[in-house]
């Protein structure tokens, strides 16, 4: 006779676990049915914010519909919907619905992918689906890494293999090399990892925002003369600015040439490789020695899913392995791999099993439908402003990104960045849009970022016909 187990604290019967499931789930749907006409983004204010949140945690326990209804009433409006179609601004995500399931079942199961022996089958997973990443971009084969919470911490985690790579006793004259295009995140990780800030240069870009090699070559040139040695270079493979491509042939035969790591930032971008025109235009990323991707913008993940990899993973290893007593049990040798040992992380979620589910579900061809019609409706933005005489293109079509300003006769650049700037503050306040602003050569510029797949060419036509009624 098995004696009845004591009941949890923290136990809830199956039956009402069902229905608290039941609830959240109608809550996602309702929210990703009814996406399009919710603003695209809604803000509190911190006043606000605090009156309706601020508080002690309760002693005893609420009703969860109560919550719920809380939730959607104090909290869940006030954000910008990166899903939304016409969200446009930074680089929007929009998740797929397998992804966010497979992000329930990662919790569910509480999937551990720190270790083999903690979760084989999870980690054959990660290995099997970072590999389609690489096949996604036509890597080298035998290239590899894991996934991480996003591509700031990927840079972090390439930077240090580089490091001990390249440089494991004494970095003081390592010299990092990127565009002034180049993403804050790899600044970020080179202070991070204790690189002396005399040591990070930003070379210019050309005219098309791409980075300037012969001006790469001269700074290499002074930090050799000056006895220092280039041991890492960025090239971009998307920037966030205009998503310019800096020229990798160009990158990797300079890395050649001085022994440099060449590392490619491509984490919006890489995965216009899906689509011919994406893949040509990334030509040369197969050459570098470290690729930084986010499957939380291209490839319509929901947060966190960014990844690293390298072309000799091996690397990975042997910068992050420390292996200590109470982890015995876990070194077991052979294939059975610990991706604790690859980067810093030792509790890791299941961030490929969103990867894994969703490609499976959809195949890729229907992946590289939508990524495809992403850069038509980036090129149908760039068309439109070409054809207006009130609309200034400032960067091209790039990997889904347009840069273009509203003109008027007789404006100032003031009186210019004024006009758009208000018309861009209106059409935001107005929840029909979120478009964020950046500056090209000195001169305030809206950013069009096409990546959502539910843009449609609609949406594009509507935000410049709304911006030209909020600019009167
Ligand atoms: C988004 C982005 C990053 C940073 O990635 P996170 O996932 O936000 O940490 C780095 N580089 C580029 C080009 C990006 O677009």
């Amino acid at each position: 006779m098995t004696e009845p187990r004591e009941k949890s604290p923290l136990q809830i019967e199956p039956e009402e676990m069902r229905r608290l499931g039941y609830r959240v789930i109608d809550l996602v749907v309702d929210h990703l049915a009814g996406l399009e006409s919710e603003p695209a983004w809604k803000m509190t204010s911190r006043e606000a914010g605090e009156k309706s949140l601020r508080e002690p945690p309760p002693e005893e326990g609420r009703s969860f519909d109560s919550i719920l209804e809380r939730l959607a009433r104090d909290v869940l409006p006030y954000r910008a919907r990166v899903g939304h179609p016409r969200f446009l601004a930074f680089v929007p995500g929009s998740p797929t619905y397998p992804a966010i399931l497979a992000d329930l079942l990662a919790s569910g199961f509480n999937a551990f992918v720190g270790t083999w022996l903690g979760g084989s089958g999870p980690a054959m997973v990660e290995l099997v689906t970072i590999d389609w990443l690489r096949e996604m971009l036509g890597l080298p084969e035998g290239s590899g890494g894991l996934f991480t919470s996003g591509g700031s911490s990927a840079t972090l985690v390439a930077l240090v293999a580089a490091r001990h790579a390249r440089c494991p006793d004494d970095f003081s004259k390592a010299v990092i090399y990127a565009s002034d295009q180049t993403h804050a995140c790899v600044e970020r990780a080179a202070r991070v990892a204790g690189f002396p800030a005399a040591n990070y240069r930003r070379i210019p870009s050309d005219a098309s925002y791409r980075m300037d090699v012969e001006a790469l070559r001269s700074a290499i040139a002074a930090d050799r003369r000056a006895g220092l040695v280039p041991f890492f270079i960025v090239g971009n493979a998307g920037s966030t600015n205009t998503g310019s491509i800096d020229p990798l042939p160009g990158l990797a035969r300079v890395c050649g040439e001085e022994n440099a790591w060449f590392h490619v930032d491509a984490a919006y971008g890489g995965f216009a490789a899906l689509v011919p025109q994406g893949r040509d235009a990334l030509k040369g990323i197969e050459q570098a020695d470290s690729w930084v991707l986010d499957p939380h913008k291209w490839l319509y993940q929901p947060f966190e899913c960014g990844s690293v990899l390298l072309r000799r993973p091996e690397e990975l290893r042997n910068a992050f392995r420390v292996m200590p007593d109470y982890m015995q049990d876990v070194d077991m040798g052979g294939e059975r791999i610990n991706f604790a040992d690859y980067s810093y992380q030792l509790s890791r979620s299941w961030r490929a099993l969103k990867v894994w589910l969703s490609v499976q579900y959809f195949g890729l061809a229907r992946y590289r439908e939508a990524v495809g019609r992403t850069l038509d409706l980036a090129r149908l933005a760039e068309d439109h402003i070409r054809e207006s005489d009130d609309l200034e293109l400032l960067a091209p079509a790039t990997l889904g990104i347009v840069c273009f300003r509203l003109t008027s006769p007789g404006l100032s650049e003031p009186g210019l960045e004024r006009l758009n700037a208000t018309a861009q503050e209106r059409l935001n306040a107005s929840g029909y849009a979120l478009l964020s602003s950046t500056r090209l050569g000195g001169r305030y510029s809206l950013r069009f970022c096409v990546l959502s797949h539910e843009t449609t060419a609609a949406d594009v036509m509507g935000v410049f016909r709304r911006l030209r009624e909020l600019a009167g």
